[in-house]
């Protein structure tokens, strides 16, 4: 069997993110946690700001809030938070990740999305080890707090940035994300897959050749069966 660099996304595609991801729900956690003792115009900020992101009107700009919103928080708040979304991760989808890393497939997660809390929500979920790289935005925390963020991987581009910086050849490549942020990479790998768990996604790219699945375990069977004469799946 051909083995390959699975490069994925995190949010919506590792992690199911329906209604939230994971930005967004540290954002509630600690809303929830703190509401007694938090201004109300910090509250309605917070709350504005995940309205704002779930209708996706600020895009790069929600990590400018988010990364502020979180200064001065306890680098334990994130795993508390970590621990509690690695649930969202379930044990087949864990069994898959074994599976693929097991078959010798090099994985990496490339997210425009906060790489502090991928890694643990990875980790929570004992499947961390199957990825050798883990890439995001990530968290600058000095004496344990947060005090601001590196932005690593801002903006969609930024992941077929790294890719080519990586020097990882197309065709030796399975791209799977969700979404907006993956089309950069999805349209370069040579195997492109758009996981839709809900199946409503095949209208907005139904402009693209990508391979559409419900669930992680499909990914098994690309990987085993890929062939580049087949015609790609019609979405
Ligand atoms: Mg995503």
């Amino acid at each position: 069997m051909k083995k390959y660099i699975i490069i994925w996304d995190f949010d919506g595609t590792i992690l199911p993110s329906d209604p939230y991801d994971s930005e967004q729900e540290t954002v509630m956690y600690i809303l929830n946690q703190m509401s007694k003792r938090m201004h109300p115009v910090r509250r309605l900020f917070a709350k504005a700001m995940i309205y704002a992101d779930m209708k996706k009107m600020l895009r790069r700009r929600f990590k400018k809030f988010f990364a502020h919103f979180l200064i001065n928080t306890k680098v334990e708040t994130i795993d508390g938070i970590a621990k509690m979304l690695a649930k969202k991760i379930s044990t087949e989808d864990r069994e898959i990740f074994l599976k693929l890393k097991q078959y010798g497939h090099y994985m990496m997660v490339i997210s425009c999305g906060t790489v502090d809390l991928s890694e643990r929500i990875l980790r929570y979920a004992g499947i961390e080890n199957c990825f050798n790289l883990i890439e995001g935005n990530r968290f600058k925390i000095e004496s344990g707090h947060i005090v601001g963020m590196d932005f690593h991987i801002p903006d969609p581009k930024d992941k077929l940035k790294l890719i080519k910086q990586l020097n990882i050849n197309q065709e030796n490549a399975i791209a799977i994300g969700d979404g907006y942020t993956d089309r950069p990479l999805l349209d370069w790998a040579k195997i492109a897959v758009l996981i839709d768990r809900a199946g409503e996604k095949k209208a907005r790219y139904s402009d693209k050749k990508y391979l559409t699945i419900s669930s992680i375990n499909e990914i098994i069977d690309i990987a085993e069966n890929f062939c580049t004469d087949v015609t790609p799946l019609s979405i």
